[in-house]
């Protein structure tokens, strides 16, 4: 049995995660997906790369060298591509982003130092900056997986809409606003199951299991 573990203090990402694998029998049969509490481990993880690559890639490799364990961080972002694509890979730190963040992309130093704001207050400043203009929006994630010293990355997206309030009270993030496309539903209006069947981090860890499927060995990247 191989142990592995996931990076994330967010106990919806773990279970999320934990719940897809343990759905698949043939990964079940070889590894075993523990969280950071199992390390005893409730510090702070370094998140502070500017794309989503390299914060999967910081946060997993963080856990790595501190305990010296197979690991996998995700890293995801909300992209609406009428607010220039953000937040994007500053999603969970939206609302504390400075006024003019959605023109020019960038943070302040002082808005990094904040603790991240509540969910609510995300959504609150997306609805208000959408205002009249195009829903249209997409999930992407990442997942940087670090297995037997190498390094892999998987990648998954889903697109849909936003809504212009807030529907059902599933999920966590901005799953009560995002609609994805196909669905009368928010993602907080479906079961876990259903919610993971077709998002981003559903479909990155689709590819992440068809790698241990194949227990492809060779290559330093796979997506
Ligand atoms: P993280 O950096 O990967 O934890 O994600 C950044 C932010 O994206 C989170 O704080 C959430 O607001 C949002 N997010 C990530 N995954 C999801 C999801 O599955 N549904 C809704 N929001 C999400």
């Amino acid at each position: 049995m191989t142990t592995i573990y996931i990076a994330t203090h967010n106990a919806h990402k773990k279970e999320e995660i934990k719940s897809f694998f343990e759905n698949i029998p043939s990964f079940s049969e070889k590894y075993v997906i523990k969280g950071l509490d199992d390390l005893d481990f409730t510090g702070d993880i370094p998140e502070t790369a500017d794309t989503l690559e390299g914060n999967a890639l910081q946060k997993a490799m963080f856990i790595h060298r501190k305990y010296g364990v197979d690991c996998l961080a995700d890293d995801t972002g909300l992209e609406v591509p009428a607010l220039g694509n953000r937040p994007g890979v500053y999603s969970a730190r939206y609302a504390n982003m400075p006024e003019d963040f959605e023109q020019t992309g960038k943070p302040d130093p002082q808005s990094l130092r904040l603790p991240d704001p509540t969910f609510d207050r995300n959504i609150d400043r997306l609805l208000l900056k959408l205002q009249g203009k195009d829903p249209q929006a997409r999930f992407r994630t990442v997942i940087c997986l670090i297995l037997h010293g190498r390094t892999y990355y998987f990648e998954g997206e889903v697109t849909g809409r936003i809504l212009p309030q807030r529907q059902g009270s599933r999920g966590f993030g901005y799953d009560p606003v995002f609609r994805p496309d196909g669905f009368a539903e928010s993602f907080a209006e479906l079961d876990l199951k259903a919610k993971n069947a077709i998002s981003h981090r559903g479909r990155a860890l689709a590819s992440l299991a068809r790698f241990f499927d194949e227990e492809k060995d060779g290559s330093d990247t796979a997506r």
